[in-house]
This record gives C-alpha cells, structure tokens and sequence, in this order.
C-alpha cells in the first residue's frame, strides 16, 4: 500500500471502530493500480455526514446535502462521503437531491466510468464490481452501465470520459466512443463552470492530441462555446503540446492563437469560458506579446512574464519543444533592460512640471513615453541630468 493510504488509515480504522464501512474510492485506487502519481485520496462510507461530523475533530462542511464532509488529519485534508445513488436525474445534469444508502457497491454503481468506480479496503484488497482493472489493462475508458443511460443522468460525462483519455493515454471503448456520437447535444445542459474545469484538464493531459481529435471525430467540440464553426482550426490546435504549459493563462494564449481568434475578439470568446477577469486579461496580453517582432520595446512592454510565456509558446509551436538555453537568453536580456517601468525613470511627472514651468496636461505623460522610449531603446541614460539636458535638446514637444 502507498504511503499516501498509509497516512490516511487512521481516518479509516476511526470510521471502522465506531462500527461503518469506510474504503478508499475513486481516482487514488485508479492510480495507484496503474503506478501513477496519486492525487487527492477520497474515502466513502455508510455513516451519515452528521456521524462523520461527531467521530472527528476537525472536519469542514462542504456539502452535507451531498454527503461529502472534509475530515482535517495531521497535514492533510480528505473528503470523506457518505454512500449514495443519484436516482433522480435532471435536465441532463447531476441531481440537486441524492439518496444515502448503505452498499458500497450501489456507490460505486453511479460513479462515471470503470476505471473510476473501485474501492480499497483498510488492508488493501480493491473491489472493482464493474471490470475498472481489466479496462486499465487494455487501456479502456467504458462508462458504468450503458453508456447513453449514464450520459442522459449526467451530460459531464461525456466530456469526463475524454479527459481522461487525454491524461491516461486510453481509448474509448466503441460503445462509449459511439454514445458520445449520438449524445453529443446534451452537453449543452451542462453549466460552463463544470465543461471548463475538464476542458482545461484535457488540454493539460498527455494525449490531448488524441483527446482532441477524439473530440472533433465525435462532434462533441460543438458543444463547447466558442467552439462550433472552429473545426479545421481545432484540428490543427489538436497537434499543440499544451500539456508543456503549466499555466491556465499561458494554455488559453496557445489556443487562442491555434484557432485563430486576435486580441479583438479573444475577450468575448474566453467569456463564453467564464473564465476570471486577471485570466483573460494575461491570456490576452500574451497573445498580443506572442504577435509583435521581439526587440528591446516589445520585451519592455510585455513584461517578464509573459514575454517568456509568449516566447515558449512560439518555440513550442515551431519545435514541439522548449529551448531552455534560448528562453535563459531572453529572460538575462530582459533583465538588463535599463528600466522595467515608468516607475523606474529617473524622473517623474513632476520634475518636468518644473522644468519645463507649464500648467499640468497630456503632455507629461506624452513627455514621459518620451523619454521612456528613449532609454529603452538605449539612446539616453537613466540618470536625471542627463535626461534633463536631453529635454533641453529637444526642445518642447
Ligand atoms: P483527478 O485525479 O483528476 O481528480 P478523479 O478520478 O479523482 O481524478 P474527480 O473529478 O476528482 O476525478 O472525481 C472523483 C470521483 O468521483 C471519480 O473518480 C468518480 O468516481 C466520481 N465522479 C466524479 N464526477 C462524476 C460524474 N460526473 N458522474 C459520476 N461520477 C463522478
Ligand atoms: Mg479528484
């Protein structure tokens, strides 16, 4: 058993004791049967969030009606849910009321696919009631039951099921690849909050290639906003390495600029993501630093960081993958630029009030880029004398 489980028996054996059933579910026994680096460890029980509440003493609330209670041990936090069926479905979304039950088993039943619906025991046996196992092995992603049935119960899962071939290298299995086909509309029931946090999983798997075809051989790109008259572009996105970015910003930026959408219209289709203001605008400024001819105003301009996203997203496109040395280089010539910010001239709005001894207007400010340009560009040194003299020069603009 992995060190992980290990550290979270105690949460186990406290449920054990008090007399319930407690396993461990989900994505860790998904994992740690492949060998793969364990995520979050989940634990599902028959006791009712309320017992669960009384057998700890830290414990967070975070969803009682859904049954999940998050129990606090030592470092670590777990989501510790009570056994349930989500029998009644609606508008092809997951149920807003769910039922507590008292078998592991009719648990794992409603859990979305097969490779995601096993349980480990305190002493590390897994149960796998529905084949997850023999998937793994063959690489399968099958749904729990029919497939069209537990796509109409929940639409996510469809686009779930792609995700997770985009993170584990798996196929779909033909019965599922084929619901996905004639489900696909559904999808659009589905809120933009839950399609975006897979989307970007999906982009950050390391088959997103496959995933993305996979996508658009089955329609179901359609139903992603922005998405619908963007298949040939979503074709060629499909060839990117996104899971090369580790940033939510820098990924929006490379597909942005695979499917062709300039910084004019970028705004309104990263909306139909929901995606947070501060996202957008960064995702934005990099596509927009991504498009100018690198030199010493441009890199001045884009700032640090996403001058380097924007040139690691260049070098990705053109090589598939990052030149560290290069981007080392342009990351030590950024650094020496004279000056990173208006902030670090050695003049400000008000020296030049004096100076030039004229009423406030546009002109500071345009008197500024002025000389800003010119000591980015190398033309005038960054000390107040110099600057001034070099005003004298110039005259008044
Ligand atoms: P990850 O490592 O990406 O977190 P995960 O398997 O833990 O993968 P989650 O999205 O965290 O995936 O979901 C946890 C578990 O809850 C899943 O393994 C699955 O059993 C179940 N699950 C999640 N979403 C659904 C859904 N829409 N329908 C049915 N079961 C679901
Ligand atoms: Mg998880």
């Amino acid at each position: 058993m992995e060190q992980v489980f290990i550290k979270a028996l105690p949460v186990l054996h406290t449920l054990i004791e008090a007399g319930h059933q407690a396993y461990f579910v989900g994505g860790a026994v998904r994992d740690s049967y492949m060998k793969r680096a364990i995520g979050d460890v989940d634990i599902a029980t028959d006791a009712a969030p309320d017992q669960v509440e009384r057998l700890f003493q830290r414990t967070v609330d975070v969803g009682k009606e859904h049954g999940t209670i998050i129990v606090l041990w030592e470092d670590e936090t777990y989501e510790v849910t009570t056994f349930r069926t989500e029998s009644e479905y609606e508008d092809y979304r997951r149920p807003s009321d769910v039922q507590f039950i008292t078998s592991l088993e009719e648990d794992l039943k409603r859990r979305d696919l097969t490779i995601n619906a096993m349980a480990m025991t305190a002493d590390g046996k897994v149960l796998d009631y529905f084949g997850g196992k023999k998937d793994i092995d063959q690489k399968l992603i099958r749904t729990v039951g029919k497939p069209e049935d537990r796509f109409q119960e929940d639409a996510l899962r469809m686009l779930r099921a792609i995700r997770f071939m985009s993170q584990l290298g798996f196929t779909l299995s033909p019965q599922t690849e084929e619901a996905i086909t004639q489900e696909k509309s559904l999808l659009s029931h589905v809120s933009v909050e839950r399609k975006t946090i897979e989307f970007e999983k999906l982009l950050q798997g390391r088959a997103s290639r496959q995933a993305l075809q996979t996508l658009i051989q089955t329609g179901l790109y359609e139903e992603l906003p922005g998405f619908y008259h963007k298949r040939e572009n979503l074709m060629a996105a499909s060839k990117f390495p996104f899971s090369a970015l580790p940033s939510r910003e820098e990924l929006w930026a490379a597909l942005l600029i695979d499917l062709d959408i300039n910084t004019k219209d970028a705004p309104l289709f990263l909306k139909t993501w929901k995606l947070p203001g501060k996202v957008m605008k960064e995702a934005i400024h990099i596509v927009h630093t991504f498009k100018q001819n690198l030199n010493v105003m441009t890199m001045y301009k884009a700032g640090e960081k996403s001058l380097l996203s924007a040139v690691k997203i260049s070098q990705l496109r053109q090589n598939g993958k990052l030149d560290e040395e290069k981007l080392k280089d342009i990351q030590n010539a950024y650094q020496s630029l004279p000056i990173k910010s208006l902030k670090d001239l050695d003049i400000t709005g008000k020296d030049l009030l004096a100076l030039r001894n004229r009423p406030a207007g546009k002109w500071v400010s345009e008197e500024l880029q002025r000389i800003e340009h010119a000591v980015v560009t190398g033309k005038l040194s960054n000390q107040k004398k110099y600057i001034e003299e070099w005003l004298k020069r110039c005259g008044q603009h």
